[in-house]
């Protein structure tokens, strides 16, 4: 995938050894919703502790494509990646603002997206998850965006196995993500 094909913005922030991380926006698809940009990501960024973001070469927020779309629904849907030192935020696509499900989620996504202002119900036999602008931002910058940036700094641990790893970024993302946010700076933090 060449990522840098249709770039509309691209900052770069220096990291505390001298090199410079680069903020990539990439175009919104019309079916794609997006909440946030670069600057509430360096928002974010300047509550992680400088050392852990040493490394970092990328952050890419995607703008979602036509087949992204059709797989919106599809089990391997992804917010977000982390490879190599490149971050990527996923768009969001606008159809699953409203999502039905007859399964909850796992206890630690569903607390996420509870922490996030994601509404969830219980409707005729199912689930109901009801996302809004504001609930989708808190989500991809206080969770999301920590939870990869968690991967980054568990890098090099010898254990790679997912379940060790993801429980790491869980807890990564809680406790310098939607926990930093409420000790230091509540709310108006990222506006
Ligand atoms: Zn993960």
């Amino acid at each position: 995938m060449n990522l840098l094909r249709g770039v509309r913005t691209a900052t770069f922030l220096a990291l505390v050894d001298g090199t410079q991380l680069a903020l990539i926006e990439m175009p919104l698809h019309a079916k794609f919703v997006r909440p946030f940009n670069c600057d509430d990501v360096k928002k974010i960024l300047s509550q992680i502790p400088d050392d852990m973001l040493v490394g970092l070469r990328r952050i890419a927020l995607l703008g979602g494509t036509s087949r992204q779309e059709k797989s919106a629904w599809s089990d391997d849907w992804r917010y977000g990646c982390y490879g190599y030192g490149c971050v990527t935020l996923f768009a969001y696509p606008a159809r699953r603002k409203i999502w039905s499900s007859a399964n909850l989620h796992k206890p630690a996504e569903i607390h996420a997206y509870q922490r996030a202002g994601v509404e969830i119900s219980h409707e005729n036999r199912n689930w109901v998850y009801k996302f809004t602008d504001e609930s989708i931002r808190r989500f991809y910058l206080w969770d999301v965006l920590v939870h990869e940036i968690g991967h980054h700094v568990d890098r090099d641990h010898p254990d790679r196995s997912i379940k060790r790893s993801e429980r790491f970024a869980e807890w990564f993302a809680k406790t310098y993500g939607f926990e930093a946010e409420q000790n230091r700076a509540p709310k108006s933090a990222i506006r």
